[in-house]
């Protein structure tokens, strides 16, 4: 059984989720988001051509890329790049997407790249000096990519040394772990909360219902414990005199009832402080490792669409849209945003800390609108709020996504029926909408305004169905 760096940085996090996926990949859940995975993975080989042009524009250097290490024992590696410095003396060029060397637990840098000199050493060839490319999060693309500025490249031969011996006994541990038989029934993470678990946590553990105690809002582990030695792991058998938060038993209570728990004074409060237009308000932004535009920089969103639905106090409703169909910074889309937005009513959107965040961005970014922008965000309310406290439902599953949201609140409405389900497909589908012949390029921008128009569609029907609610 082959062991690649991937493997290995999820054999550091869980063995047994690796031993899973190793031994019964069919079984293995596919993650909740597989579009941005692999946008991950195409803006990775995008940075490595930019890696090649920079190394390969000096002339006298002797580099090659994508060499491959096996070992007899199951290693495998594929060296981004290796340089024959002269002398006999070698480097390895590990090439990142992101705009730091990561340490933490799910992207160690340096553990990976650790892996990838010991398995070349094992293969029989000796490493020197080892370098981390990643990005610079400060370099702003001002015509043709400039891969010397966008590229940093971090000497971290000291740091692999570090942990040479103790990668290599992990290495090892790990190739041992994979060749022995595992118990497939239960995983530690049931002593975990949520944020600990993986995709294959229903696979271990499938005596663990939905919703679960692990859907209680920020429940610390030794609750869970607590509920756990008493064999409670459904929302159901929750006592009712165990120690929660107010949030948390909100959530207990709405399960053992049945019904959602509603906090009618709150969301009047709400309601009654929204002023008249009202305003649902969504963004779609779009963002690449390699900068596609003057002016930006690697990671970093700028809108490309909105959608705007419009709603007078005799009911009376507009949808208004703007979709970039170029490869171009938002000054048209926020001259829209100026017809479209009036100064007078109130903007409404989802999560709108994301919104605000665009609008702050673009503030600095065209400072001339920069009053407009800084009063959108100091009039902008979430409708995502009332949801976390004034109207719980345990069928929400712990989360307060719209598409968590929607289909419990208005169930005629969804997002089934569209080409683009979420944000990450939003931006692919942008990108290959530029690049596209026009028919095609057609086709996605129809597709593209459908998605965000549900958005505020949506908000307006939740609206609607609070302001019944309270009739
Ligand atoms: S849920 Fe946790 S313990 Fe279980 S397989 Fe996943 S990471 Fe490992």
């Amino acid at each position: 059984m082959q062991l690649t760096k991937t493997d290995f940085i999820q054999y550091l996090h869980c063995p047994k989720s690796l031993w899973l996926l190793k031994h019964d990949p069919g079984n293995y859940p596919q993650g909740e988001f597989p579009t941005f995975q692999k946008k991950l993975v195409r803006e990775g080989y995008e940075v490595e051509r930019y890696v090649q042009q920079f190394l390969d524009s000096a002339g006298d250097r002797n580099v090659s890329f994508q060499a491959e290490f096996r070992t007899d024992d199951g290693l495998y590696a594929r060296v981004d790049a290796l340089e024959d410095m002269g002398n006999g003396m070698t480097a390895l060029y590990e090439i990142k997407s992101s705009t730091s060397v990561k340490t933490d637990a799910k992207h160690n840098h340096i553990k990976d790249t650790c892996f990838q000199k010991i398995c070349a050493e094992r293969a029989g060839r000796h490493i020197d000096r080892v370098c981390l490319v990643h990005l610079n999060g400060d370099y702003v693309r001002n015509g043709a990519i400039d891969p010397g500025a966008m590229l940093v490249f971090a000497d971290i031969t000291e740091a692999v040394e570090e942990l040479a011996t103790e990668t290599s006994a992990e290495i090892d541990a790990g190739l041992a772990f994979l060749a022995s038989d595992q118990d497939m029934s239960g995983c530690s993470c049931v002593e975990k909360t949520r944020a600990n678990h993986c995709d294959a946590f229903g696979v271990f553990n499938p005596e663990v219902p939905t919703p679960s105690i692990y859907s209680l809002p920020r429940l610390r582990a030794n609750k869970i414990g607590d509920l756990r030695s008493m064999n409670v792991l459904g929302l159901d058998d929750v006592p009712g005199d165990f120690p929660l938060s107010t949030n948390q038993r909100i959530v207990v209570d709405s399960f053992q009832d049945g019904e959602p728990k509603v906090n009618e004074v709150a969301i009047r409060q709400f309601l009654s402080e929204l002023s008249f237009p009202l305003y649902f308000f969504d963004y779609e932004t779009f963002s690449s490792a390699v900068p596609l535009l003057d002016g930006t920089s690697p990671h970093k969103h700028f809108p490309v669409q909105y959608s705007l639905h419009v709603l007078d106090d005799d009911g009376t409703i507009q949808h208004k849209e703007y979709l970039e169909r170029e490869a171009r910074l938002p000054d048209r889309l926020l001259e829209r945003m100026k017809e479209d937005i009036g100064p007078e009513g109130s903007l409404m959107a989802w999560h709108a800390s994301f919104e605000k965040t665009q609008n702050r961005q673009m503030a600095a970014l065209f400072p001339d609108a920069a009053d407009f922008l800084n009063g959108l965000n100091d009039g902008m309310v979430d409708l995502e709020d009332l949801f976390k406290t004034a109207y719980v439902d345990a069928r929400f599953d712990g989360s307060t996504s719209i598409k968590k949201v929607l289909p419990m609140v208005c169930p005629h409405l969804d997002y089934n029926d569209l080409d683009v389900q979420d944000g990450a497909s939003a931006m692919e589908s942008w990108k290959r909408m530029l690049d596209a012949a026009p028919e095609e390029a057609d086709s996605i921008a129809q597709s593209l305004l459908s998605y965000c128009e549900r958005d505020t569609f949506a908000m307006v029907e939740i609206y609607r169905f609070l302001m019944e609610l309270i009739s």
